[in-house]
């Protein structure tokens, strides 16, 4: 089995390609430094992630390395499945989750926070209420550091498993119709996943109600990218032609006023009679968690692909460790 390890470790193409060496030491920041050259590269890796996870479980290629998992907001999936992907690849994980039990409690700022946690590990996965922390510990940090959300902004890593998930399971993305539906105002995984996808040229649907649209920032780079989108109240009218529909929770969290939250909360639930509508060949997906936007009784309908998105994370996350730490 060792043997197999180390076979399957030598012919992970990326990293041994000129693209791998573009990754080293960088910080993730935003999709938008992902051109889509970058975007096949880490399908390619994230592919060979998988096919390895499936043979062999783990591999050896970052280890000796440390990654330090620092959440200053709640996280089931992008901490656990960091920590996973790090462990599958040989290293090993520091987590900070509960921020009230560090010393941010007493008043540490994020730029000595991360000045600390990079001495010990050789990446940092931050995730944080304000739009730009990101990118602020990133202009103090030595070590690459990885969004894994900043606030309402962006969460790129979950963009890159989102068009794995569209290209495992549907063999492409280029001819798809993609409906993004929900919160787009707050929804930070819809930030970056409309900006990857309009690299691609696929048009958008973009439904939400009227209060929580697409930010006009994000617009204003879809326009520039030349994407076609355009903006609707109701699900109904895009739902038959969508090939991914991509529902969102309304992000509570960073609404002031809970009445205002309320009047949007349930604005749109997925349940059976609307599945009914779509078409036969088609995906549902959602970052997760869901709250009542999607019923329980669609899971099992075999276009609910949410708990495969799932999975396909880890394999993403193998992916941009391996390419980010390069080889050990
Ligand atoms: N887990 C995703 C995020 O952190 C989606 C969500 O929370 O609704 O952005």
């Amino acid at each position: 089995m060792d043997t197999a390890r180390s076979a399957l470790a030598a012919s992970i193409p990326a990293l041994d390609s000129p693209m791998a060496g573009a990754f080293r030491g960088r910080h993730i920041l935003s999709i938008k430094q992902f051109d889509r050259s970058d975007l096949a590269h880490v399908m390619r890796v994230a592919h060979q992630m998988r096919v390895t996870v499936d043979l062999v479980g783990s591999i050896d290629l970052l280890k000796g390395r440390l990654l330090a998992n620092l959440f200053y907001e709640p996280s089931t999936r992008t901490s656990s499945s960091f920590n996973a992907a790090m462990k599958r690849l040989g290293g090993d994980v520091v987590s900070i989750n509960e921020v009230r039990y560090s010393s941010v409690a007493k008043g540490e700022t994020l730029a000595d926070t991360i000045r600390t946690l990079e001495s010990y590990v050789d990446v940092v996965v931050l995730r944080h209420p304000v739009v730009g922390a990101a990118a602020e510990a990133a202009s103090v940090a030595r070590k690459p550091i990885i969004n894994a959300g900043d606030g309402a902004g962006e969460h790129p890593t979950q963009a890159l498993l989102d068009l794995f998930t569209i290209t495992e399971e549907l063999g492409r993305v280029e001819g798809l119709n993609v409906t993004l539906c929900g919160d787009l105002k707050y929804g930070r995984t819809v930030h970056s996943l409309a900006r990857l996808l309009a690299l691609f040229g696929v048009p958008l649907k973009l439904v939400s109600p009227e209060s929580l649209r697409m930010p006009s920032a994000v617009r204003a780079d879809l326009t520039a990218m030349g994407a076609t989108f355009s903006e609707h109240d109701s699900l109904e009218p895009v739902l038959g032609a969508s090939d991914v529909l991509y529902v969102t929770r309304v992000q509570k969290e960073r609404f002031d006023d809970v009445a205002a939250y309320e009047a949007v909360a349930n604005a749109y639930v997925i349940n059976r009679d609307v599945m009914a509508k779509a078409k036969d060949k088609m995906i549902v997906m959602h970052p997760f968690p869901r709250v009542n936007e999607i019923t329980t009784e669609v899971d099992s309908d075999p276009r609910a692909a949410y708990f495969r998105q799932i999975e396909y994370g880890l394999y993403v996350r193998m992916a941009i460790l391996a390419m980010v730490l390069g080889r050990a």
